[in-house]
C-alpha cells in the first residue's frame, strides 16, 4: 500500500469501515476515480461484504499503531465511518490523526427518533439493558450483536432470542441463536417476534434503515424496546450523511489544489 518516496498517485483516503455507509462511500469514490480508497476492517466478520478498492484487515495496535500506519500510507484524510458504538477505534483515529495533522471526518448516521406508539426505555450498557428487559418480560429478543454465551445463564427463568452476524462462541441453554445479517424486513420481524412470543426487544440505537424493521415491528405489537444509549461521538468534524462526506472531501481536495493542505 505504501508509495515510494516521490511516487505520484491520486490522493487517497483511509476509510475506517465495517458499516453500510463506509461501503457505499467507497463505491461512490471508486466510481468517480478522483480519490483512491483504502478501507480498513476490524476483521471480526468471517465473510464481510467487501467494498471496492483496497482492503486491509485487523486492528492497528492502538492509536500509536494507527499513527504509524498513517505515516506510511500518507492519506489526504481519514474518514471514520465505523459504527456509532465502535467507540475505541474512533477514539484512536482522533488521537492518531491529531498527532500527525491528518484531516479526519467522522461519518455517523443519525440516531432514530421515537415516534407515536414507540415505548423505548433507555439504558447504559448491555448489563443494565438486560436487567431492565428481564424485569419487563420473560421472553427477550436480544438484537445487539454477538454477546457472551454465559449471559442468559444469569436469567434461568427467561428465554432469549439472540441474533448476530457471527455465531456465539457456545449455545446457551435458555436461548435460541440466529446467525443473520441485515437488512431485515418489517413483515419478517413481525413474524419473528410473534413466532417466538417475544415480550421485549433489546436494541442499539443504531440509526439507518437496515435494522430499523425490528423497531417498527415492536411498535406494531406494542412491545417495549430497551435501547442501549449511544456513546458520544468523537470530538471534531462530523456529518450524518454520505453526500455531506463527499462535499467535505471535495473541499479538502480544493484546498490541497490551492496549496492549503496540512499534510504534504
Ligand atoms: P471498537 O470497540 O471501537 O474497536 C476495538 C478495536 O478493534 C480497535 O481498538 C481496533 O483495534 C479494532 N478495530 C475496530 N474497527 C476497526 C477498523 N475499522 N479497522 C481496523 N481495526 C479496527 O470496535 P467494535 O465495536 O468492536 O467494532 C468493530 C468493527 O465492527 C468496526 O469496524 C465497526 O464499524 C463494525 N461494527 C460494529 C458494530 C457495533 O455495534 N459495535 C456494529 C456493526 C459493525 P486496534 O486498537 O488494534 O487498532
Amino acid at each position: 500500500v505504501s508509495r515510494a518516496a516521490g511516487e505520484i498517485g491520486p490522493p487517497r483516503i483511509l476509510l475506517l469501515g465495517g458499516t453500510g455507509e463506509a461501503k457505499r462511500l467507497a463505491e461512490i469514490l471508486t466510481d468517480r476515480g478522483e480519490i483512491e480508497v483504502v478501507t480498513s476492517l476490524a476483521g471480526r466478520t468471517a465473510q464481510p461484504s467487501l467494498p471496492p478498492g483496497e482492503i486491509r484487515n485487523g486492528g492497528f495496535g492502538g492509536a500509536d499503531g494507527l499513527a504509524a500506519y498513517l505515516a506510511e500510507l500518507r492519506p489526504v484524510a481519514v474518514v471514520d465511518a465505523t459504527h456509532p458504538y465502535a467507540e475505541q477505534i474512533s477514539r484512536n483515529a482522533r488521537r492518531a490523526c491529531a498527532a500527525l495533522g491528518v484531516p479526519r471526518l467522522r461519518l455517523e448516521r443519525a440516531a432514530w427518533k421515537p415516534q407515536e406508539g414507540d415505548d423505548w426505555r433507555m439504558s447504559d450498557g448491555l448489563a443494565d439493558a438486560v436487567d431492565l428487559a428481564t424485569s419487563l418480560g420473560k421472553r427477550v429478543f436480544l438484537a445487539v450483536g454477538r454477546v457472551a454465551p454465559e449471559l442468559p445463564a444469569s436469567y434461568p427463568d427467561h428465554f432469549f432470542l439472540i441474533r448476530s452476524v457471527e455465531p456465539l462462541a457456545a449455545q446457551p441453554e435458555n436461548a435460541r441463536c440466529l446467525t443473520r445479517r441485515g437488512p431485515f424486513r418489517r413483515d419478517d420481524e413481525l413474524e419473528l417476534l410473534d413466532g417466538h412470543r417475544i415480550h421485549v426487544v433489546v436494541s442499539k440505537a443504531s440509526g439507518g434503515s437496515s435494522v430499523f424493521a425490528k423497531i417498527e415491528a415492536a411498535r406494531e405489537l406494542g412491545l417495549p424496546v430497551v435501547m442501549l444509549r449511544r456513546p458520544d461521538p468523537p470530538a471534531g468534524p462530523l456529518v450524518n450523511r454520505i453526500d455531506e462526506a463527499l462535499t467535505w472531501l471535495s473541499y479538502l481536495l480544493e484546498d490541497r489544489a490551492a496549496g492549503r493542505s496540512t499534510w504534504v
